[in-house]
């Protein structure tokens, strides 16, 4: 898919496909980067809108299913003070109030680390009718495409999402970092390239393992996709000799170790498995323990 080309646009069958209206927003999660990850109701909305308002995050190759529309970009720095967020808020507003049938398009979910509830919550205290439509969001749908499953029977019953960016830009200082610690299996880290020295220096002053396994994947999902295998106690100087630029999702915790039977894009491209049980269960998989 190339911009000067337009994408064959799928027809959707049926008449159950909801309409897009004049003044209405429609506030709409973009995926990690691959269009194959867009759902059906995206593409619905992108067939229909007269407007797309996008961010930094969203691919360009996206817009062009949407060659009808005007695309407005609407990006911001992470880290960034968002102080042009109420504004972008208020463009979508003016646009609604204007007739326009208007796609705020976010990267990912739009309501996970996105400032999604933000926009949203504006727009209803103007009076202006939305539509929410989820997306797959970097933290899960990035990490499958690096072989990392989010959840594993063997590894967690619980994961933990958190950004490493406060509304300062700095790390979160309102969160427990011993409780997280403590309290959770698997972490899974946004925005937090930055600041991934002060935040393995946190965990492991918790008590975390130097040796815990750590993922780094950047620009997941995309022909740029890169992915860096490490440990807890080497994540900031293993990122800083990696040249990996944002965006990239942290994942902390041994769900890490399946990709290294679970890598199916390194098999695509015709490596073998490099341990069929990283986990070292010694069991065929799926086999209950003790029973
Ligand atoms: N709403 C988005 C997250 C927005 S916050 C979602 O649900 O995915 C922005 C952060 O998301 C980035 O700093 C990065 O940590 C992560 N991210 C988004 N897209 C990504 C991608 N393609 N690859 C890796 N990380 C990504």
């Amino acid at each position: 898919m190339t911009d000067s080309h337009h994408p064959t646009l799928p027809s959707l069958p049926g008449s159950q496909w909801p309409r897009m209206e004049p003044g209405w927003v429609w506030l709409c999660g973009a995926g990690p980067g691959d269009p194959g990850l867009l759902t059906l109701h995206a593409v619905n909305a992108l067939q229909q809108a007269d407007v797309v308002i996008y961010d930094a995050l969203v691919q360009d190759c996206i817009l062009d299913w949407a060659p009808q529309a005007r695309h407005i970009y609407a990006g911001k720095r992470g880290g960034k003070p968002s102080a042009k967020q109420r504004d972008i808020s208020l463009q979508l507003v003016d646009l609604a109030r204007e007739g326009k049938r208007v796609l705020r398009l976010k990267g990912g979910d739009p309501f996970v680390f996105g400032r999604g509830g933000e926009e949203a919550q504006t727009l209803v205290q103007h009076g202006v009718p939305i539509r929410i439509i989820p997306g797959i969001s970097a933290g899960i749908g990035g990490l499958a495409y690096a072989g990392i499953p989010v959840t594993h029977r063997d590894v967690n019953q619980s994961v933990t999402f958190v950004t490493g960016h406060d509304q300062s830009g700095l790390t979160p200082s309102s969160l427990n970092w011993q409780a997280i610690a403590q309290g959770s299996q698997v972490i899974v880290i946004y925005m937090g390239m930055k600041h991934a020295g002060q935040i393995s220096a946190a965990l492991l002053d918790a008590g975390r393992p130097a040796d815990e396994p750590c993922a780094v994947v950047s620009s997941a999902t995309t022909p740029d996709q890169r992915v860096l295998e490490t440990t807890l106690g080497r994540l900031a100087a293993d990122i800083d000799s990696s040249g990996f630029e944002p965006p990239a999702i942290l994942c902390i915790g041994r769900s890490v170790l399946m990709r290294q039977v679970l890598d199916w894009q390194g098999m695509m491209a015709g490596a073998a498995p490099r341990d069929l049980d990283p986990l070292g269960r010694g069991l065929p998989a799926e086999t209950v323990c003790g029973g």
